[in-house]
């Protein structure tokens, strides 16, 4: 297995190995600016196949298609509709994917069985110089064991896939930290079927029109999306989403712990809560009105839960405006949809 640095990217013999690599249907793990990727030949329904094996992946949640230009994509959707063309002139590059109808060239074990396809674009230049070299199309789920945080950290990768790829780019920590919005534009008022840092209000903003949102479909409705039925994001331990005022929620994991052996608690909260609780250990998520920040710490939080094998995780909820959406889904997700209100 390769490693190479990002920085080292535009080197002749990295875009080579990646060129060679891809094209002979291997797999590599590399940044974007929503988590990190681990990528293969969209084309090739072998190396298709890999990811799902590396990921310990169930075959029908459908993985995201990355290009590097707009130009290529009329090669995988067979029409793009008009309420699509604001969204992608607004948000693309960036973290916004788009579901269309695809073509033939995107082999089922892709799109998992579906006749649609998820397009991204990512703004991240090492991802694109990736696609640039590999020249098909890749397609890239979050480079994470099923089930786990999605990695926004190389460590977090390393930890997941080392010697199980062919080659890894460090491209440090990213910088939004949650995965794109996904977003089904085939049908006539387009669907949000996962919040990101694209948040609903901009969408809606950008149409003109309201959307659609799927993102509240409980995990036994019949999903939009096959992602939403699996339990994503999970850490071993038990966690506690806790919503209500700051105090009574701060009251509530004070008093919830002094029955627990202390290094078995951890506390992921905004700076503005960890002031008042003492315990062993804690992660400082940033401060509340810092939302991006916030956003780029949580996979980070819940993977170090398990670094110290945590068993008992308070987390308070926060704000579901805007980016809040986004985030408050992954910690759902990882609370097994579960919410304590105080
Ligand atoms: P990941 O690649 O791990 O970020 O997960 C991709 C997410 O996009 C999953 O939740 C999928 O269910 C969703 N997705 C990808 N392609 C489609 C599609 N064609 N239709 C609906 N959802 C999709
Ligand atoms: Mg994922």
């Amino acid at each position: 297995m390769k490693i190479y640095l990002d920085k080292d990217i535009n080197k002749p013999k990295v875009k080579e190995d990646i060129h060679k690599i891809v094209s002979s249907g291997g797999l590599v793990v590399f940044p974007t600016e929503t988590v990190y990727g681990i990528g293969a030949d969209a084309t090739n329904p072998n190396a298709v196949k890999k990811i799902f094996v590396a990921k310990g992946r169930p075959s029908d949640n459908p993985l995201i298609v990355h290009l590097a230009d707009q130009k290529d994509l009329l090669t995988v959707v067979k029409e793009i509709p008009k309420h699509a063309y604001p969204l992608m002139e607004k948000y693309w590059p960036g973290p916004l994917t788009l579901v269309f109808q695809k073509t033939d060239l995107i082999p089922k074990e892709v799109s998992g069985g579906l006749d649609t396809v998820g397009i991204r674009i990512p703004s991240n230049l090492v991802a694109q110089e990736v696609i640039r070299s590999a020249g098909v199309p890749i397609c890239a789920p979050s480079a994470n064991v099923s089930g786990k945080p999605s990695s926004t950290l190389f460590e977090h990768v390393k930890s997941d896939f080392d010697g199980k790829v062919d080659l890894m780019i460090d491209g440090g920590k990213v910088t939004i930290g949650l995965e794109s919005t996904v977003l089904d534009v085939t049908t006539p008022i387009p669907v949000l079927l996962r919040p990101g840092a694209i948040t609903k209000e901009m969408i809606e903003n950008t149409l003109g029109v309201g959307i659609i949102d799927a993102t509240e479909t409980k995990i036994n409705d019949i999903p939009r999306s096959p992602g939403m039925k699996y339990a994503h994001y999970a850490p071993t331990g038990n966690v506690s989403l806790i919503e209500g005022r700051k105090e009574d929620v701060i009251s509530y994991i004070i008093e919830n712990m002094k029955s627990k052996d202390i290094k078995e608690v951890g506390v992921i909260a905004p700076s503005e809560y960890l002031t008042d609780i003492d315990c062993m250990y804690k992660v400082d998520l940033g401060p509340i009105e810092d939302l991006n920040e916030v956003a780029t710490n949580i996979f980070l939080a819940l993977r170090q839960m398990d670094t110290l094998n945590i068993k008992y995780i308070y987390i308070p909820a926060l704000p579901k405006e805007g980016l809040g959406q986004a985030i408050m889904n992954r910690l759902l997700k990882a609370a097994g949809n579960q919410v304590i209100h105080v």
